[in-house]
């Protein structure tokens, strides 16, 4: 029978794939009772883990090169003999019988009893001993749970043409998913802003997001639909949804291609108001698929993924080849690169960046504020960015900024880099446009400073909405919470364009609110006239804005943002456009 599961989707597709399970998070062990008639059963069910456990392990033990140290194969001797003592091998088993408990339940409840025991002890070397229990429990834990050993590349390896189902997924975990050809993803973790899901919006991989308990409905190679603009998932689909969900996809096929005579149309509206409209960019590679959907331009860079997956931070150099080849694409556009954002849910395991997240992350040592307090990793990035200047329209935009000191640092140490390259006599843009990107509720309460700071602003909605409603953007519990309508953000992003409007600094919006097209009359007539967004949603948003009366949407804006009842808002928003 067909199993229907739901969260929220994160792009218009729609995949077709075989099911890889992987999932890395806490094991998750239940109490349940076990029938009379069926005990003999759940012992062999045991039985089998252990024994697979010690089949993995010799297994290990035998890919142990020869020249390693004796330690190595002694810790694995040590894990062996733990499983064959009665301790871990026996006693659940009687726990089994006598109090028809499941086996994981069993093993749970000795692995308690032994670790009490080694943690009242006094030597620290049998305390120790305690993790050694706990990594043969997990092992057998693992086997019964049918849990993934452990996540890596090898494992993405088999990703291509699947649907994986994770309990979550990083945005370094996505980039290996789409370079081994991902069909589709499900995670029990995560919401429609986060990171990784924006990514997998970019990307054009279908994908539903905060799905509970998705790995533990669906079974490994298992045919798997994934519907991401329901945010639905089906498993064991029959023969006559999968011909539907088929020619859904051809559907949708003829649907992109019909949207492509906008292609080379300007987005202009019925009544003549001209937009630019601007394309996000995660990864270099993807530039050429961005290309072939005709933006004005590039409006965020994210450079922050030229950091991820490796171990050492890309120098000068290299950078400076990634944002060349940028500026060779869009030779004759503008292309705006963002400076280094990471931190919170973009994290790289660089030393020693790996040491700055902190109890908060969100709140933490993110974006500009780790750059100004790294300059080994700002400087170069700066001078990177200021090289390329040199082969055409290069904007730089700057993330997170929240106070005027770190706009007076910014502008001294962009002072600095251009001074370094003067003397080196590399050459750059000397009047190349900085912008600063406002998606802290400070900065947009401030925008009018900004605004005479800055040569253009940026709204990234995504953070202005997570920091101004205090809703964690990744976090699928307080998604509902999550709400581009409310009355404070609206007021806010208006805030911004007033100020741009009032110091002639050009406002741009490449938050994810700029493409989705739900959004785009309202920012029509809230005085919006540049949008930057995933390739995949720019022709789709030229639509609607070439088919409107951008006069009329302003003075409905107008009225809507007096508004103070949701209702009232979805009402006006339903309405607008409409005389
Ligand atoms: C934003 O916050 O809206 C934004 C575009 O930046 P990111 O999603 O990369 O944080
Ligand atoms: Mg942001």
């Amino acid at each position: 029978m067909a199993l229907m599961l739901n969260g929220a989707g994160v792009s218009r597709g729609i995949a077709i794939g075989p099911c890889l399970v992987i999932r890395r998070g806490e094991l998750e062990v239940l109490e349940y009772a076990i029938p009379r008639a069926l005990i003999d059963d759940e012992v062999a069910r045991f039985e089998a883990a252990i024994k697979k456990a010690q089949q993995q392990l010799n297994q290990v033990r035998q890919q142990i090169p020869a020249n390693t140290s004796p330690e190595i194969s002694a810790f694995i001797d040590t894990h062996l003999l733990m499983i064959e003592d009665e301790a871990l091998c026996r006693v659940p088993i009687n726990l089994i019988r006598r109090q028809q408990y499941n086996a994981e339940w069993a093993l749970k409840l000795q692995r308690d009893a032994l670790v009490t025991v080694f943690d009242v002890m006094d030597d620290p070397y049998l305390k120790t001993r305690r993790d050694d229990v706990d990594y043969v429990v997990t092992r057998i834990q693992r086997i019964l749970l049918s849990h993934q050993e452990q996540v890596d590349d090898a494992v993405f390896q088999r990703a291509r043409g699947c649907v994986v189902v994770a309990d979550e997924l990083s945005p370094a975990d996505m980039l290996l998913m789409y370079q081994r050809g991902v069909a589709g993803f499900i995670s029990e973790d995560g919401a429609p802003n986060s990171h990784t899901a924006i990514l997998a919006r970019s990307l054009g991989i279908p994908a539903v997001v905060g799905v509970p308990h998705a790995c533990r409905y669906v079974l490994q190679n298992e045919q798997l639909i994934v519907d991401s603009r329901y945010g639905a998932a089906i498993a064991s689909a029959d023969d006559n949804a999968l011909r539907f969900y088929r020619r859904c996809i051809k559907h949708d096929q003829s649907r992109v291609a019909a949207l492509k005579i906008l292609k080379d149309l300007p987005a202009v509206s019925r009544d003549g108001c001209v937009v630019n409209l601007m394309m996000n960019i995660e990864l270099a590679d993807e530039v050429a698929l961005s290309k072939k959907m005709d933006a004005d331009g590039v409006g965020l860079f994210r450079t922050e993924m030229l950091f991820m997956n490796r171990e050492e931070l890309p120098g000068e150099e290299e950078q400076y080849q990634v944002y060349a080849k940028l500026m060779r694409v869009f030779k004759g556009c503008s292309v705006t690169i963002r400076t280094l954002d990471v931190g919170a849910d973009k994290n790289i395991n660089v030393n020693p960046l790996n040491d700055y997240y902190g109890s908060n992350p969100a709140l933490g040592l993110r974006a500009i504020r780790l750059s100004l307090k790294e300059p080994q990793l700002f400087l170069p990035q700066l001078r990177a960015i200021l090289r390329a200047s040199a082969l055409g329209e290069l904007r730089m935009m700057v993330p997170m900024l929240s106070s005027m000191r770190e706009v007076q640092q910014l502008h001294l140490l962009i002072k600095m880099s251009k001074a370094v390259l003067q003397e080196k006599g590399q050459s750059f843009d000397t009047a190349m446009k900085v912008g600063a990107m406002i998606e802290v509720p400070a900065a947009a309460l401030t925008a009018d400073a900004f605004a005479r700071q800055f040569d253009f602003l940026s709204i990234g909605t995504n953070d202005l909405i997570q920091y101004t409603l205090a809703t964690d953007r990744m976090d699928a519990a307080v998604g509902h919470l999550y709400d581009p309508l409310h009355p404070a953000v609206l007021h806010l992003i208006q805030m911004v364009i007033l100020a741009g409007k009032q110091n002639d600094t050009p406002v741009s919006m490449c938050g994810e609110m700029a493409g989705d097209p739900q959004y785009t009359a309202l920012l029509l007539g809230m005085g919006l006239r540049e949008f930057s967004m995933s390739a995949s949603m720019l022709l789709e948003v030229k639509g609607i804005i070439n088919d409107s009366d951008v006069s009329l949407l302003s003075r409905q804006a107008d009225a809507l943002l007096a508004l103070d009842n949701p209702d009232d808002i979805v009402a006006a928003m339903d309405a607008l456009g409409t005389h």
